[in-house]
């Protein structure tokens, strides 16, 4: 058997709308679908503004340049994550300040109160594996010290804190489709302004449309448009939109697919935890996971290794994330060295993610489970 890490899943319904884009003869964005994907997030997650973006990426990227982040600014964000949260900030010439996480995986807040200075602009937290910091404390001491959040909750699409969706907590969220994440249309994110502030959510259109008011212009508010603000150009094709719309309207069955093989693992692994030879992933009381995650922390990076290798040799392709942002060429450069943050050193040294998908069937997760098991001579 040969088990691939990720697959995107497709519903069929994917090519029906493409076709339709066809027909209505509009592939730029913003077109029909577009605005039912940005419609379908508003009102499914509820937030008041929804925009489809090109990448998580690049929504990250914007997020920073609506809140006018700049040179000089402090931003605390965790080093255990996606070189794209640490990219929106270095690409504003603003400074990152690289914290721990928790045993959650998330934003360690002890750590970033501490971090807090005069300078601190922003704070962003990274929702792993779809689970979150402490987001009502997060948001409180935002209020305390007037700095800004943005959620990277490129993973957490249809994850829960308390009764709210993680990504509409923050000031601005962002959301990944690419084919990685549970949902997907290949490439794709999207920008969630979370305030009524009506500049801020203006702002967001106008960084997005090139720097211009083209938006407005095109609900018939004004009557030309001009290049009013710096901006880029951020909007997939109709035919990107069309494809997630399709996704979006199997939600519910997606994630339902997921949660089967996750389910397994948890419960037919947990023995190895009882036994002390690994950790399985730790879910807070606040959260319901979407099921986009599914890994191991070993006791040490050698039996990570010897795990992950024995499960490639079985056909079986386990993976580590994250090299840790502070601990990389780059980091190195922006002054932090190893041993700086010991805790995620050692989680990125003995983490490793077994396959999930939406296809991963029973039989498959059965056979990686007993594969494991085999390893550990149980
Ligand atoms: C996937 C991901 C991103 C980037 O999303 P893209 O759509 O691939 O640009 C950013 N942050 C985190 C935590 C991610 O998992």
């Amino acid at each position: 058997m040969k088990i691939r890490f990720t697959e995107p899943y497709i519903t069929g319904d994917e090519e029906i709308y493409i076709k339709d884009v066809l027909k209505r003869g509009r592939l730029a964005g913003d077109g029909f679908y577009t605005k039912e994907v940005n419609k379908f997030i508003q009102d499914r997650f509820n937030t008041p503004k929804a925009l489809m973006m090109t990448s998580g990426s690049t929504a990250l990227d914007a997020a920073l340049i609506i809140l006018d982040i700049q040179e000089g600014d402090e931003v605390i964000l965790p080093s255990f994550t996606f070189v794209s949260t640490a990219n929106s900030v270095i690409l504003r010439g603003a400074k990152c300040i690289f914290v721990e996480v928790d045993e959650f995986l998330n934003l360690d807040l002890d750590a970033v109160e501490n971090k807090i200075t005069e300078k601190t602009k922003l704070v962003m937290p990274v929702h792993y594996a779809s689970t979150s910091c402490d987001m009502d404390r997060l948001m409180e001491l935002s209020e305390k010290y007037g700095y800004f959040v943005v959620e990277d909750a490129a993973q957490a699409v249809n994850a829960k804190y308390k009764d709210r969706f993680l990504g509409t907590i923050g000031h601005i969220g962002c959301y990944s489709f690419h084919e990685t994440k549970n949902i997907t249309c290949g490439e794709g994110g999207a920008l969630l302004i979370n305030t009524e502030d009506k500049l801020l959510q203006e702002r967001a259109e106008i960084v997005r449309e090139k720097g211009t008011n083209r938006s407005k212009f095109f609900r018939g508010e004004i009557d030309k448009y001009s290049w009013v603000d710096m901006g880029s150009s951020y909007l997939p094709s109709d035919i990107l939109s069309a494809f997630l719309l399709a996704q979006f309207n199997h939600l519910d069955e997606i994630q339902e697919l997921r949660k089967e093989p996750y389910l397994y693992y948890q419960k037919n692994l947990k023995h190895l935890e009882e036994k002390g030879v690994l950790q399985l992933p730790k879910t807070p009381d606040y959260n319901q996971i979407n099921y986009h995650i599914f890994y191991l922390l070993l006791n040490t990076e050698e039996e990570r290794n010897q795990l992950m290798d024995y499960l490639k040799d079985n056909g079986i392709n386990a993976v580590f994330h994250y090299l840790p942002l502070h601990d990389s060429t780059k980091g190195h450069s922006l002054g932090y060295k190893n041993g700086d943050l010991p805790f995620t050193e050692s989680i990125s040294s003995r983490l490793l993610r077994l396959p999930l998908y939406s296809g991963l069937s029973i039989e498959e997760t059965k056979f990686i489970v007993n594969k494991i098991n085999r390893y550990f001579g149980l």
